[in-house]
């Protein structure tokens, strides 16, 4: 089974206040300490003797890299790694106009964008500090169009103070209007400690219009012909993010970068965030590994468990079997029955998927199983 990588570049231009994940101000020297660091850490992760066949940028903003400095990391990659990537996504912050990139980028052998929108509305993007006014957003994406990105996926969010029908509406329409094959839809979350809590706090969500929005967006979609395929994303058929499809199907995956995750066979482990520490981890031992769990039978079935039932397709108990060594359907049947028995979940044989009308509520549902 070929397996997926995942590079985490942690930079960006400036930093937005409801973003949790790793990533400090852009600089020449540390973008330096990071490809060197990148090449010595792919090089010591050859031993893991996987086979690659989709690469994800992420970050952090990856849009950052200028075409030529793009191909020389996903060369290097290459170069360390048994890496041929059919998906090869790069992220990106639509600000900046970067449109000039985009050729270059195609020809480094970018497969498809995924842009970080969030919103087509002004006042919503304003409201979350983005840098971007919603007309240059669009520019991106119509010029991504142009250049021959016909694999672009857009994230949008849901659920930001002060958010209307209207607005989003207003995001809905110039989203169709580009045809994306890819969107993901998220609820604004997870934000303890991050400067935006004391917006929210000022400025709370009206939880239920937020859940309307989504609903709206959702049948938006559907009726455009990009059906939901998982808790957040709705894509046509045979585009959905194949990368990311390894992490619901729990497939193996690789990370590499400060703060990157990965999963190969019984062990999970994060790398060291801090980028400094993360290099220095890689120059002296080939790789920053904060943690390595091994993971025991129970702990497999219900991480495949719970990925997998994030899919409208669910699981099935012979992959399950297959990807983990573990009978999950076994071990959890006393779960499984009383969920299924609640309605809350739905069998067939050996076919267990949530029922698309629970799919909002996934986080109570997924949370039974311990
Ligand atoms: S550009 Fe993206 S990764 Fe960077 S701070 Fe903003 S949301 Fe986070």
């Amino acid at each position: 089974m070929k397996a997926g990588l995942y590079v985490h570049f942690p930079f960006c231009a400036a930093k937005c206040p409801y973003c949790h994940f790793y990533s400090v101000p852009w600089s020449a020297g540390g973008a330096r300490l990071w490809r060197e660091g990148l090449e010595r850490e792919a090089a010591a992760a050859a031993a893991e003797g996987l086979r690659f066949d989709t690469l994800y940028l992420g970050g952090g903003t990856p849009s950052l890299l200028e075409p030529g400095e793009l191909a020389a990391v996903v060369g290097g990659l290459q170069e360390r790694l048994d890496l041929d990537p059919v998906e090869l996504t790069v992220e990106v912050n639509p600000s900046g106009g970067r449109t000039g990139f985009l050729q270059g980028w195609r020809d480094a052998g970018v497969t498809r964008l995924s842009v970080g929108v969030q919103s087509f509305d002004d006042g919503v993007l304003k409201t979350l500090g983005r840098d971007y006014a919603a007309a240059e957003a669009l520019r991106f994406c119509r010029a991504a169009r142009e250049a021959g990105f016909d694999a672009l996926a857009l994230d949008l969010m849901i659920g930001v103070p002060g958010e209307t029908p209207l607005a989003v509406e207003r995001t809905l329409a110039p989203l169709l209007e580009l045809d994306p094959d890819h969107v993901s839809v998220y609820f604004l979350e997870s934000l303890e400690g991050l400067p935006f809590a004391e917006v929210l706090e000022r400025r709370p969500v009206d939880e239920d219009a937020a859940v309307d929005n989504f609903a709206r967006a959702a049948g938006a979609l559907a009726e455009a012909g990009l059906p939901r395929y998982e808790i957040s994303n709705f894509a046509r058929r045979g585009k959905e993010c194949r990368h990311n499809l390894k992490y619901w199907r729990y497939e193996p995956f690789l990370g590499l970068g400060p703060s990157a995750s990965s999963h190969v066979g019984r062990r999970r482990w994060t790398n060291r965030p801090a980028i400094e520490e993360w290099a220095e981890g890689v120059r002296t031992q080939g790789s920053a590994r904060a943690d390595t769990v091994e993971l025991d039978d129970r702990t497999l079935a219900r991480e495949a468990l719970v990925f997998g039932l994030r899919l409208v397709e669910g699981v099935d108990r012979a992959s399950l079997l297959e990807r983990t060594g573990a009978d999950a359907f076994a071990l959890y049947a006393g779960e499984i029955e009383e969920l299924t028995a609640e309605g809350l979940l739905a069998r067939a044989g050996d076919r267990l998927w949530m029922p698309p009308d629970k799919l909002l509520v996934s986080n109570a549902i997924l949370s039974r199983f311990l």
